[in-house]
């Protein structure tokens, strides 16, 4: 998608939003829970701890966009420490601004920076900001449509990057195993909550050996099931195909 955005029109509405930017929290980040040494990452009891966070609409930036929105020499500031060990939420914020001036005043940044700058937003942010956004993995942003982001210093056209991050789940080495699944494959996430269970299929295994069991999925997601109210969630492989073609 090609979109300008006239400056005039994004300075005028940097001053107008841009203090209600600054001024507004962090999204929640979680608590790490405690591990044992002889326990693998993340594990408590001996067993996988599945958390399933909702992952709310976020942006990533490179070195060179940070200190264009922020100021020469800026970095990311850490707020809060994500689930994940070495990432966070930044204490910076950007404003977003789609076709027609339709704007999200005020979207975190998430650390450390990366090589490309990317936009993950929810279905319904993307409906607010007037994008179509696709549902793409983190990072296979070839293709899809760009948005201008504002920062206190300036102003960044990204000619693509906007995305609805796909569903997806972190783990390590020894959670792969446990759950008999390799980097790549799918898992179902089964939510048990009241009047509104859901199983959401299609969640992408992405294994390292650092990361600890946690399924990332957006706010209309985890609005759909009540997350925050769920009595249970439990992760499985993705059932076979049946071989006798029924
Ligand atoms: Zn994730």
């Amino acid at each position: 998608m090609s979109m300008t955005v006239d400056r005039m029109q994004i300075e005028a509405l940097v001053r107008s939003a841009i203090r209600q930017a600054q001024s507004q929290g962090a999204p929640a980040a979680h608590q790490a829970s405690s591990t044992s040494i002889e326990s693998p990452l993340g594990w408590v009891d001996g067993k996988p701890n599945l958390r399933v966070s909702i992952s709310a609409r976020h942006c990533h930036l490179t070195d060179e966009h940070v200190e264009i929105l922020f100021g020469k020499g800026s970095v990311l500031e850490p707020d809060k420490d994500l689930y994940q060990d070495g990432f966070f939420a930044a204490k910076q914020t950007v404003m977003v601004v789609g076709p027609r001036r339709r704007m999200l005043p005020s979207v975190r940044v998430l650390g450390p920076t990366r090589p490309f700058s990317q936009l993950e937003l929810a279905f319904t942010d993307s409906i607010s900001l007037g994008i179509k956004a696709p549902v793409r993995h983190s990072g296979k942003i070839e293709g899809t449509p760009g948005c201008v982001l504002v920062g206190p210093a300036g102003s960044v056209q990204l000619d693509q990057g906007v995305i609805r991050a796909a569903r997806h789940v972190h783990m390590n080495d020894h959670d792969a195993a446990h759950f008999g699944v390799a980097n790549g494959d799918m898992m179902q996430l089964v939510v048990t909550s009241n009047d509104c269970s859901m199983t959401f299929d299609d969640v992408l295994v992405r294994a390292d050996k650092a990361a600890k069991l946690e399924v990332h999925i957006d706010t209309d997601e985890g609005n759909a099931c009540n997350l925050d109210a769920a009595s249970a969630v439990h992760l499985q492989p993705m059932p076979k195909p049946c071989a006798c073609g029924h």
